[in-house]
């Protein structure tokens, strides 16, 4: 999937939902690894496993806590390795 196609078919507010989300203001792409874990699997990159919607708090705050945004992306993306 190409960033845009990807883009369009994310939802459009935050689906993390942690306290002090901003629902659907401020939204962006987070991804579930690190920029440079995608290098060798870039087809992974804009893959509906790999990012959810975001607000800029939770979104903040899942890559402060790295254990916590992994469990998150399994419940989120259970259907989705
Ligand atoms: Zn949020």
């Amino acid at each position: 999937m190409t960033k845009h196609e990807l883009l369009k078919r994310l939802p459009h507010h935050c689906e993390v939902k942690l306290k002090g989300c901003l629902g659907q203001s401020f939204l962006t792409p987070a991804h579930r690894k690190n920029r440079v874990e995608y290098k060798r699997t870039p087809e992974l990159l804009w893959d509906y496993s790999q990012v959810i919607t975001a607000c800029v708090k939770c979104h903040e705050w899942i890559d402060a806590h790295k254990d916590k945004k992994e469990k998150i992306f399994k419940r989120l993306r259970r259907y989705y390795k």
